[in-house]
């Protein structure tokens, strides 16, 4: 639930806090997964484990949790598939960039 008394500032600091906890816990309840890596759903990224949250059918490192959280809490997305799909775009911009770059490379390369 989104509280109207709290800055968004004052929302993101508490968040953090709260996403910082959850790595802490997961450490102490299992130390092994301070050593344990996944792949993202969200972000892609191969990140620890400790600190990690399963939301439906996804996985998100600690980051991306804190993403999620701050912006459900501000009100940007209504559930994590608003997350994915936006984070998606990013990732096909990113691979967009990556085969113009190679395309040109390959151009100078050619000529
Ligand atoms: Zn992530």
């Amino acid at each position: 639930m989104v509280d109207n008394n709290k800055t968004p500032e004052e929302i993101i600091a508490e968040m953090q806090l709260v996403a910082n906890q959850m790595v802490q816990d997961d450490i102490d309840e299992n130390p092994d997964c301070a050593n344990e890596y996944f792949d993202c759903d969200c972000c892609g990224k191969n990140k620890c484990l400790a600190g990690s949250i399963q939301y439906g059918q996804y996985r998100l490192c600690n980051d991306c949790v804190l993403i999620a959280e701050i912006g459900f809490a501000l009100g940007k997305f209504k559930d994590i598939q608003d997350l994915i799909d936006a984070m998606e775009d990013k990732r096909l911009e990113e691979v967009c960039k990556f085969i113009k770059e190679e395309e040109e490379r390959k151009k100078t390369l050619d000529n």
